[in-house]
């Protein structure tokens, strides 16, 4: 095997989604062998020093992040945010009781689906009538007396809308769905009862779930529960009560690292949305691309924006693939385009495509 130069286009895929480059470099490194262990990282047991110090600098680093303390369990799952959707009202709504969904998207609409299965459900707000266009507004909120929680899809990946900041449901857990935008800007997590994602989109790569739950919460779910279902027993036992997915922790702590080492959350924020504003205006400046969500609920995250035509919209992708653009077709549930632009995506990334948007209106305009 000889090793030739890589060439990497830009990666516009909703998930799994692009890495920052130093995290695949590193791990590239060590892959053979990581420093002072002699094995690589996928062939070490779990329950090795060597992946204890992987996974607990990798929790230390999320909480440095985001200031989630003692009060809080980190835990590395499996079964991706669907699993999640299970989960969360298996451990945290009692049958009789129930709990608010919030209907901002496919995603959302689908948590709220599940925990039909093992409660009531209260739609406390829904934007369909908008086909999920925006998001609602938090005087809209018509949560439940006694509910159990308060689930919020934070960004909704497919239609590209995200909330601005999060609902006040005062004393009730809210339970957030951030799949698509987990530490894309500070957060304050005295505000959330449960937070979960799949890594794929903005953590890491696909096979681990993070969630993170206040330690009251996670001693709700019943004793009755299977026991890979229980929070409980994931937090007592650290995320191993079995074999969790070891490459994939490990890459999400590189990409931790990576977060912290230029500036956290905070210069994330101011990044993101350097970029997001470059697209928005692209999008905005004359109406021959019309931006999906509306001004107000625009995402950070997933720039959604339609031509005039299908016809126009199928060009687009085509001449966008071939000048070096991937993943930019929308989802088929919405159609037109799809710019995914999260943490790891390149600033100059999104630039090129704003050229590029400027010659394809040139030429089709
Ligand atoms: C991608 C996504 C999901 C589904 O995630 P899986 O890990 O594939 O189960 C759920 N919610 C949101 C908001 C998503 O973006």
């Amino acid at each position: 095997m000889s090793s030739t130069p890589t060439h990497r286009i830009f990666n516009f895929s909703a998930g799994p989604a692009v890495l920052p480059e130093p995290v695949l470099e590193e791990a590239q490194r060590d892959l053979m062998a990581l420093p002072g262990v002699g094995m690589s990282v996928l062939e070490i047991s779990h329950r090795s020093a060597a992946f204890d110090r992987i996974l607990g600098q990798a929790e230390a680093d999320l909480r440095a992040l985001t200031g989630a303390g003692d009060e809080y369990h980190v835990l590395f799952l499996q079964g991706g945010a669907s699993q999640q959707f299970a989960m969360v009202p298996m451990n945290l709504l009692p049958p009789d009781g129930v709990a608010d969904y919030s209907l901002t998207g496919s995603w959302a609409k689908k948590a709220a689906a599940e925990a039909a299965k093992f409660g009531r459900v209260n739609i406390c707000a829904t934007t369909e009538e908008e086909a999920f266009t925006r998001v609602p507004a938090f005087d809209g909120l018509q949560v439940s007396d006694g509910s159990a929680y308060v689930h919020v899809t934070s960004n909704n990946t497919i239609v590209g809308t995200q909330w601005p900041s999060m609902p006040d449901v005062g004393d009730t857990p809210l339970v957030v769905d951030a799949s698509s935008d987990l530490l894309c800007r500070p957060i304050d997590m005295t505000r959330y009862g449960l937070i979960y994602g799949g890594a794929q989109k903005n953590l890491g790569p696909a096979g681990l779930t993070l969630v993170i739950i206040r330690a009251d919460l996670a001693e709700r779910g019943p004793e009755s529960l299977p026991t890979m279902l229980r929070y409980a027993v994931a937090a007592k036992n650290r995320s191993r009560y079995n074999t969790p997915p070891v490459f994939a922790i490990y890459l999400f702590g590189l990409v931790m690292r990576w977060l912290l080492d230029n500036g956290g959350l905070a210069a994330m924020e101011t990044r993101n949305r350097r970029k997001a504003a470059l697209l928005y205006e692209a999008i905005d400046r004359t109406g021959f691309y019309r931006g999906t969500a509306q001004t107000g609920s625009r995402s950070l995250m997933n720039v959604t924006f339609r031509l005039s035509s299908e016809e126009l919209e199928r060009r687009f992708v085509t001449e966008a693939g071939e000048a070096g653009f991937s993943g930019l077709k929308g989802h088929r549930s919405v159609g037109g385009q799809r710019a995914s632009i999260y943490n790891a995506f390149p600033e100059s990334g999104v630039e090129a495509l704003v050229a590029f948007m400027a010659e394809f209106e040139r030429v089709h305009g």
